[in-house]
Order: structure tokens, then C-alpha cells, then sequence
């Protein structure tokens, strides 16, 4: 199986690593042509404005979003979440062009500027279940941000608790969204059919655990289409 990671900017070569680790093999995607070689994709973290302004350069869209309705396992972490999701808000001006495809709503920002990057221990009983090892897992957040709203055929697989200093941002965000509820948490990892996404960074760990429970995607989803069901989206 070959695992492509899309190469044009952030944490790449940290996921590289991490598949490394668990003896498969990755390769870098930076053009079109590329994604015709791999079984599966990782859209890593790093900067989601920065990482779309250079995939329209390279004129990468058309082919990514195809890559989502073959039914080929996709993983966003972060960034990639922003990348993959249907809805994204939370920037301060203009949009931002997106894969699309993950029926939820993200706030790009949660929780918040870099120094208010933090860890914890997630609970991710599914990761346990299909993987083995404890149901806890750290979750590095960098600039992360964080699943809203979710649609019907969304498996929530994490949730997080709103640290003090980010509950402003939720009253804020539930007063300007309406049908978003202020909450004491947020979703942080969701599953729909073999899209995987992930507010956090778990290349940035030495717990391979979703690497591994990703490339089983391949064999659970039977190649299963999806619609993608917007493409872009401006806040
Ligand atoms: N919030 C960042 C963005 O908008 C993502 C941060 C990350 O990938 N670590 O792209």
C-alpha cells in the first residue's frame, strides 16, 4: 500500500515518519499526477490559508477532490482538517478555498494563537478497540481547531474540553452561528465512510496508533463514494 501525504507545506515529513515507523511506504504529493499512485492520503498540518493558495497554484483541487470521491482512505490532521471539511469559519478576512467533502462546520482558530498551543489526554475509546493499548491519547494541539457541527453520517471518535481562556470564543462563535450551541466541549476527531480527521497532531507523537487504525480504513470502507457536497467556503 502506498501512502501519499500531500508536500506542500507543514508537518509532512513528521507523518512520512510516523508511517515509516510502521513500515509503510509514503510518498510526497505535489502534483495532480501523483494521487493516480496512491491507495490513500494525508493532508498534514501547518498553515490551511498558506496550504490552499499553493494548491490553486499547482492547480491541485480538481484532483483532490476526486481523490475524496474515489472512496481511497483521506486523513486530515489540523490544517488538513480545515481542508477536508464542507464549512469552515473563523478567519478575519476573505475565504479560503477548500477540498470540501466532511459534512461539518470548523472554526479554524478555536483555540486560539500559537501561545495558546496546549497537550492533554483525549479519550478515544474507538482507537483502543480497533488498535489495542490504552483508550487515552495525547492530543498536541498548535493553533488548532475545532469540529462545531456535524452532520448525520459523522462518527464522532473525540471530544475535548473548551480550556477557560477559549469559552469566550464559544459564546462568541454560538452568538454569531445560529443553531451552535455554547458547550463546555468540542469535537476534536470525527470518522465519515474514508474520510478521518483530526483537530490534533498525532505525528507529532510516538503513538502510532492512528496511523495504524487509518491504513485499516482501506479494507473497512469497501470503497465506498462520496459526494462532495461543497467546495468552497468563505467567512
Ligand atoms: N489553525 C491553522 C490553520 O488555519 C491550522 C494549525 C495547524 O495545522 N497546526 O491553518
Amino acid at each position: 500500500m502506498t501512502v501519499g501525504v500531500l508536500a506542500l507545506q507543514g508537518s509532512f515529513n513528521e507523518h512520512l515518519t510516523a508511517l515509516r515507523r510502521i513500515g509503510e511506504k509514503g510518498v510526497e504529493i505535489r502534483k495532480a499526477e501523483q494521487l493516480e499512485a496512491v491507495d490513500a492520503l494525508i493532508i498534514p498540518g501547518g498553515e490551511s490559508t498558506t496550504m490552499a493558495k499553493l494548491a490553486h497554484y499547482h492547480n491541485l483541487f480538481p484532483a483532490l477532490r476526486e481523490f475524496v470521491k474515489t472512496g481511497k482512505p483521506v486523513w486530515g490532521t489540523c490544517a488538513g482538517l480545515i481542508f477536508l471539511a464542507d464549512n469552515a469559519i473563523g478567519q478575519k478576512s476573505g475565504g479560503q478555498e477548500l477540498i470540501g467533502g466532511l459534512d461539518c462546520m470548523v472554526h479554524r482558530n478555536f483555540f486560539g494563537s500559537q501561545l495558546q498551543s496546549f497537550e492533554i489526554q483525549l479519550s478515544v475509546p474507538k482507537l483502543a478497540e480497533e488498535e489495542g493499548g490504552p483508550s487515552s491519547f495525547r492530543g498536541v494541539f498548535i493553533r488548532a481547531p475545532a469540529i462545531l457541527e456535524v452532520g448525520p453520517e459523522v462518527e464522532v471518535l473525540a471530544d475535548c474540553p473548551v480550556p477557560p481562556e477559549t469559552r469566550k470564543n464559544m459564546m462568541l462563535i454560538a452568538n454569531d452561528q445560529k443553531g451552535i450551541a455554547s458547550s463546555d466541549r468540542v469535537i476534536v476527531a470525527v470518522r465519515q465512510g474514508n474520510l478521518l480527521a483530526t483537530a490534533f497532531h498525532p505525528e507529532l507523537t510516538s503513538d502510532s496508533r492512528w496511523h495504524s487504525f487509518f491504513l485499516k480504513m482501506k479494507k473497512d470502507n469497501g470503497g465506498k463514494i462520496l459526494q462532495c457536497t461543497s467546495t468552497s467556503e468563505t467567512d
